[in-house]
């Protein structure tokens, strides 16, 4: 990719939206089309490498106006379709494209209650830009309406301009609701349960709240201080937050019902158990999960190098085995970290990689290396136990499996070794035994993930769950999504009770 600098990239959206300024809304969708797509600016690739800071810098205002005006309003939403919480995209871009701001944040916010970091990590591109008419029409989906950026755009602007309004929170009910887990799908459930009146309280088993918005994707994609502000807009509702509490052991999740008072409960812990690929060499010195590195180094801030309790492994060389967005996030944490080579090992081609596009692309430009078509056999280790190489195996690709994708197959005899001194396995999470094992009412699937009706009931009564803890590793916005649906049903059977105590 060619990289424009920020300043340049502000220079010609200047220039260009004089162009439009008085015809926008006459404009035909030919007119329309022709206006080219916004490209995002971002740190330069030799410098970010250094920093943990943002990468993506956020489209200037001429640039998200002009982005909004590619849209063409369609009658047949498309995009609205496709996105997981429909969030009424034309309406919202609109006012962008005739600088009303602060409407088009209303508009957002009516879906979605995120929308800085759905704007910052939604996979779009498989999403509400896969089917956008401007994409179709373009035939690519690359030149889709950015919507994710436009939304990020808002997000941003009602930040920095300090106008983020406090959901309104009805008179209080008396009824208790617990959340167990402070990912996205908890902070949704708490949300919209207060709003209702409900007193509310997230039990977190880490000593920070947000989930793996906090301990797995890293600032350079989601800076903290983003988390901590939407958290914030629950505090100032009322929400009450208790860190360093495991539910399964610092309190059984039965007796929150039977012992605390709760009146309902909803499980959002997540899929945090990290998968590993059981090879020879797997529990040698410099082996690790990539949940594990990352959270060393989001979580416990290991990159401050002499001041962190638990410092980083000292990598120079690295493999990092995977295609997601956990690989790619793993692999360019590890060049920040210092290390002169990463590899990211995958089994297939690039075609088939299930991380966001923007983000492998990013670590290109980022100098990661791809290995694709190829996988770790065997890790090898020196005397003292620690990793001084991987053997590897070449694939060629056969036909589809039960995931739509072509199988990898071995290319027999195909084996060689890549010098690398740490590993990080990034092949997908499972989730936490700890709520089944010790909640046996509880019904869960063969993996562990908590069985739910589509209320997002689970088998025992007043109990609720969503997220990744019942789709397995998924993504944000469907985390939300889930527990924006356990909230109504929570806040359903809450008020059909207050009902009831009322005519009694
Ligand atoms: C490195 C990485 C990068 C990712 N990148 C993207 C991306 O770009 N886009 C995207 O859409 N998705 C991405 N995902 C996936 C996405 O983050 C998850 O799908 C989403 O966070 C799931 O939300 P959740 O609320 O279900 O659970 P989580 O975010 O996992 O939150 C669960 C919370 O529950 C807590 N918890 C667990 N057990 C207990 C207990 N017993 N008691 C109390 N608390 C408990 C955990 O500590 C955690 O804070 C990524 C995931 C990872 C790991
Ligand atoms: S499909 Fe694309 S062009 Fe049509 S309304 Fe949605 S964002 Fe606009």
């Amino acid at each position: 990719m060619n990289h424009k600098s920020a300043e340049q990239l502000s220079i010609e959206a200047k220039e260009l939206i004089v162009n439009y300024l008085d015809k926008y809304d006459e404009l035909k969708n030919k007119e329309r089309t022709a206006i080219p797509s916004q490209e995002m600016p971002s740190q330069e690739p030799e410098v970010r490498i250094k920093n943990l800071d943002e990468v993506a810098l956020g489209y200037t205002i001429e640039q998200a106006r002009i982005e909004a005006m590619r849209c063409l309003q369609c009658v047949k939403k498309t995009c609205v379709d496709d996105c997981p919480v429909r969030i009424d995209i034309p309406r919202f871009i609109n006012h962008i494209a005739h600088a009303e701001f602060e409407n088009a944040a209303a508009v957002i916010k009516e879906a979605s209650l995120l929308p800085a970091i759905c704007g910052r990590v939604c996979p779009q591109e498989v999403q509400c830009q896969q089917t956008c008419m401007v994409g179709k029409a373009l035939k690519d989906v690359d030149k889709a309406v950015a919507i994710g950026r436009l939304e990020r755009f808002i997000a941003d602007w009602e930040r920095s301009t300090g106008k983020i309004s406090i959901p309104e929170v009805k008179h209080e009910t008396g009824k208790k609701v617990a959340v167990v887990g402070s990912g996205p799908a908890g902070l949704v459930v708490a949300a919209d349960c207060r709003r209702e009146g409900h007193h509310v309280t997230v039990f977190e088993a880490f000593h920070k709240l947000g989930g793996v918005l906090r301990y797995g994707i890293p600032e350079f994609r989601l800076p903290n201080d983003i988390i901590d502000r939407e958290i914030d807009t629950l505090t100032q509702m009322g929400v009450e937050f208790q860190t360093n509490f495991v539910v399964g052991k610092t309190r059984k999740l039965m007796d929150l019902i039977n012992k605390d008072g709760y009146h309902a409960v909803f499980v959002g812990t997540g899929a945090g158990l990290p998968m590993f690929m059981n090879i020879e060499g797997e529990n040698l010195v410099g082996v690790f999960s990539a949940n594990e590195y990352l959270t060393r180094a989001n979580l416990m801030r290991a990159f401050e190098k002499g001041k962190a309790d638990t410092p980083i492994y000292p990598s120079k060389n690295v493999a990092v085995l995977g295609g997601g967005n956990v690989a790619m996030d793993a692999a360019r944490m590890a060049k920040r970290l210092g290390a002169e080579n990463v590899y990211v090992v995958y089994r297939r081609t690039e075609v088939e990689m299930p991380a966001r596009k923007e983000e492998v692309a990013h670590a290109k430009e980022e100098g990661i290396e791809f290995y694709f078509l190829q996988n770790a056999k065997k890790i090898l280790g020196n005397e003292k136990g620690r990793v001084n190489a991987m053997e590897c195996l070449r694939y060629e690709l056969g036909e589809p499996d039960s995931s739509g994708r072509r199988r990898p197959v071995v290319i027999p005899g195909s084996e060689f070794i890549l010098d690398v001194d740490t590993i990080i396995v990034a092949i997908g999470n499972g989730s936490n035994p700890l709520i089944s094992q010790t909640t046996p009412e509880i019904n869960v699937n063969k993996w562990g993930n908590i069985l739910v009706d589509e209320t997002q009931k689970t088998s025992v009564d007043r109990i609720f769950a969503g997220g990744d803890i019942v789709l397995g590793a998924a993504t944000v916005i469907l985390a939300m999504g889930e527990g924006r649906r356990a909230a109504a049903s929570i806040n359903k059977m809450l008020a059909d009770e207050i009902g009831k105590e009322k005519i009694e």
